[in-house]
């Protein structure tokens, strides 16, 4: 594809000046990505970001075997980020909390199968002090040395400053003293403060999420990013929002993946007040996100597709459009089923394998900082790559 003259690829003439630029591995400007986001030519994007990552990453795709811990679904913010279905309050219905030893047990899932990451997210409880993470990091490390922990958001990270009267980069700090390897990229949403105003308002602003991924990126932590999209934020919004990582990137070089995530409208205020109900992106919306991912965010290694969201299906094409990882076997995904995520909570081992398979691409099972775990995948034990050996119910019923 490198030879290819990728003029001839797109068949929108406003995205000649882009197909060039790709072509020569030149850097995109706004205008560019305001022209990617206007364009129909979903076929030719997804040519010029397929070159754009071919390039990167040849034919290898990622994934992981990970697993997602949510401790809490209690969260001060519960009133004001109107886009979220998770969280409530520490009263509601449906709210809980888990003890330290309901984690591990959830943990346990962890033995028998190949885990090398453990994802731990949840909400702002008012009440859960860092000890209570400090803990729970040294307790997950001490039962299960060889896994990851990619724990915290930005925004739960600031949280925690908040009711210690301590700093950001001193959460940061014990967390890792702790064990905790990365972070993750939650919490971005849209930076642009007019966005925010309206789905996130009390939630820590754009430049605040971006300072807390400097501070890890200094302490040499490396983190994902992510974009929120599909609610009510506009094409320059998401451009605006794309540049402001790919500056920071170029500072501190600390992102390993970009995220796209596709905003869920159900058992949600902001769902209700947009007359949505589903879904509130298309697939057509959610292959350009991707494709322009890609082609505008030129530092950060990897784009991901979170199958969850968008479904496998889908994550599947957009291996074409520019994407290299697929996310993981997740194992619990609360999140966005509580938004009416009509996906599986899990995908296995072998359904990963085929889906990258199917779409003529080569996978690597990766850790948490894409280092290769695994790239010929003979002789694997049956209950990894089984569906009814590793099918488990949720311990926390949240809907
Ligand atoms: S998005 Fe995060 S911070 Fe906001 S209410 Fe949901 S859990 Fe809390």
């Amino acid at each position: 594809m490198a030879g290819e003259n990728m003029i001839a690829q797109v068949s929108d003439p406003t995205l000649h000046g882009v197909a060039e630029k790709v072509q020569q591995g030149q850097r995109l400007s706004a205008d560019d990505g305001l022209s990617l986001y206007a364009t129909t030519d979903l076929l030719g994007l997804g040519r010029l970001a397929d070159m754009a990552n071919q390039r990167r990453n040849g034919t290898r795709v990622f994934f992981s075997a990970n697993q997602h811990i949510n401790p809490t679904n209690v969260c001060i913010l519960r009133n004001t980020c109107t886009f979220c279905s998770f969280a409530r309050m520490p009263k509601e219905e449906g709210a809980y909390t888990q003890s330290l030893d309901e984690v591990f047990a959830e943990a346990e899932q962890a033995r028998d199968m190949p885990t090398r990451e453990f994802h731990i997210v949840g909400g702002l409880h008012p009440k859960l002090h860092l000890s209570y993470y400090t803990e729970m990091i040294r307790g997950l490390r001490e039962r299960h040395p060889g896994v990851h922990i990619k724990a915290l958001t930005a925004v739960e990270i600031a949280h925690l400053a908040r009711i210690e009267h301590s700093s950001t980069i001193d959460i940061l700090l014990a967390l890792q003293e702790a064990g905790l390897t990365s972070l993750p990229g939650g919490g971005a949403e849209v930076f642009s403060s007019g966005v925010r105003a309206t789905i996130a308002q009390r939630k820590l602003t754009g430049e605040e999420w971006l300072r807390v991924h400097r501070e890890a990126h200094q302490l040499q932590i490396p983190t994902n990013c992510t974009m929120l999209y599909g609610h009510v934020e506009t094409p320059e919004d998401r451009v605006d929002h794309l540049l402001m990582l790919r500056s920071l990137q170029d500072e501190t070089g600390g992102f390993l993946t970009y995220i796209p995530l596709a905003y869920h409208p159900d058992h949600n205020e902001l769902g209700e007040e947009l007359e949505r109900v589903g879904s509130a992106t298309t697939g057509f919306e959610d292959l350009k996100n991707i494709a322009i991912g890609r082609l505008l965010l030129d530092n950060i290694p990897h784009i991901k597709t979170h199958w969850p969201m968008v479904t496998p299906f889908l994550s599947q094409l957009a291996l074409a459009f520019g994407c290299d990882d697929v996310e993981g076997t997740v194992v619990f995904e609360r999140i966005y089923h509580d938004a009416g995520a009509q996906t599986s909570m899990q995908l296995h081992y072998g359904e990963l394998l085929d889906l990258i398979r199917g779409a003529g691409r080569d996978p690597v099972e990766r850790d948490s900082l894409y280092q290769p775990v695994r790239s010929t995948f003979d002789d694997l034990p049956a209950t990894w790559m089984a569906p009814s050996a590793q099918t488990t119910s949720d311990p926390v019923s949240v809907v």
